[in-house]
């Protein structure tokens, strides 16, 4: 695998408020050419969506404190310098319904949980590939 510098990295904004998991999304994605920044809660995800900075793709964990993935996907759809920035929902079995919604929202795919690491890589190398 080419080694990819720091200026190549895409930067991945990840909400989840298991750190665990967001430990082991980290891991994965940088081993991969990504810059991954880790938040813990939908509150902490939207501060940082508002700001300038750039980010290439969101992960969003539905079940989160102070506002859920779903939250945070409607406002991020409202900013307009992210209207257009890839959004993977991270669900859980038995949220059909919050896919629904989530989708109505503009969500750009879906990864239910439990996922393998290397499978959400691979899903997200794709997106990019498009
Ligand atoms: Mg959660």
């Amino acid at each position: 695998m080419p080694i990819a510098t720091e200026i190549d990295r895409r930067t991945v904004l990840v909400a989840d408020d298991e750190p665990y998991i967001g430990r082991i999304i980290q891991m994965k994605l940088e081993d991969g050419p990504y810059r991954v920044e880790l938040v813990h809660d939908g509150r902490a995800a939207l501060e940082r969506l508002r700001t300038d900075e750039s980010f290439d793709l969101v992960l969003l964990d539905i079940m989160m404190p102070h506002a859920s993935g779903l939250d945070v996907l409607a406002e991020l759809r409202t900013l307009p310098h992210r209207s257009g920035t890839p959004v993977i929902m991270l669900t859980a079995k038995g949220q059909e319904a919050d896919r629904e919604m989530a989708a109505e929202y503009g969500a750009t795919d879906f990864l239910t949980k439990p996922f393998s690491p290397k499978k959400l890589l691979a899903r997200i190398d794709e997106l990019f590939s498009r």
